[in-house]
């Protein structure tokens, strides 16, 4: 486990933010989640882009370009020596007394890469059991914001009731998931919720929407409802640390015959050759 705190590795149990930080005491700030395959990190360039796009919407300009960004993530995966790393990287407006208006001082880089979470295989077998939500988050999702507190509140709700992932619905369609993009299956057409400020562009998302068009399954960014969703052949979510993974049942429905599908199994099968 290694840390990098404002041009430094270290520690990373080492006491490093300052009382008066902005993302410790205003989640002011963006942030990125990486996994790396045989300590190579995937789709990076996209999550830099994001990252950068991201910061840029929040008034924020990144310490570093990105090709130093990058040296700084390749370096901290070799000094952990980790094979399968989830590596996590925010940027913030920085250190200054507590106060609403932008500071004039640096921002401040924060990375940590740890050994990548493990999802239970049996997940992937079986599939996941998700509950849908009203989505009452702000109107600026496609930033990746450190203000995660409806998505924490949801997600540990769903867990709490038995299901592994809340999909928000956002007037009267599903937007995605806490932490996930949401697909659907409907006559071998696949769904997915198009790009709007309700929902994070999903590096997954875009992979398997690629994967799709080379393969020569039609897709369609389309908006759906939660009643199409819950009639679908089949159904998944993405997201980084999932990959795709198979929806078993929504609000306790169970989607198509309950297994995973044939579609998502190879749309697994095809993200997994990119690894
Ligand atoms: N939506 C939200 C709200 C998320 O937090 C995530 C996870 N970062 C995703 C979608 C999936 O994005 P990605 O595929 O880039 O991990």
């Amino acid at each position: 486990n290694i840390g990098f705190f404002n041009g430094e590795f270290i520690d990373i149990n080492k006491a490093v933010i300052p009382i008066d930080e902005r993302g410790h005491q205003f989640g002011d700030g963006v942030y990125e989640v990486v996994k790396t395959y045989h300590s190579v990190p995937l789709l990076l360039d996209e999550h830099l882009e994001r990252f950068e796009k991201s910061a840029t919407a929040i008034h924020i300009r990144l310490p570093y370009k990105k090709a130093e960004l990058k040296s700084i993530i390749v370096e901290g995966i070799e000094r952990a020596g980790l094979e399968n790393a989830e590596v996590y990287f925010q940027v913030t407006r920085g250190i200054a007394p507590r106060n609403h208006l932008f500071p004039d001082v640096p921002p401040s880089f924060t990375l940590t890469v740890k050994p990548a979470r493990k999802i239970a295989e049996r997940n992937y077998e079986s599939g996941v059991q998700t509950i849908i939500v009203e989505d009452d988050r702000w109107a600026k999702c496609h930033i990746k914001s450190l203000n995660l507190l409806p998505n924490i509140l949801a997600k540990q709700n769903a867990v709490n009731s038995g299901n592994f992932e809340a999909i928000y619905e956002k007037d009267g369609f599903i937007a995605e998931g806490t932490s996930s993009n949401v697909f659907v299956v409907k006559n071998a057409v696949l769904y997915t919720t198009p790009l709007t400020s309700n929902i994070l562009p999903g590096i997954t998302r875009e992979a398997i929407l690629q994967i799709a068009k080379e393969e020569g399954i039609e897709s369609k960014e389309e908006r759906f409802t939660k009643d199409f969703l819950m009639n679908a052949d089949e159904a998944f979510i993405s997201s980084t640390s999932v990959e795709v993974l198979p929806i078993r049942t929504v609000d306790g429905q169970i989607i198509g015959s309950g297994n995973p599908g044939e579609m998502t199994k190879k749309l697994h099968q095809l993200f997994k050759g990119l690894c």
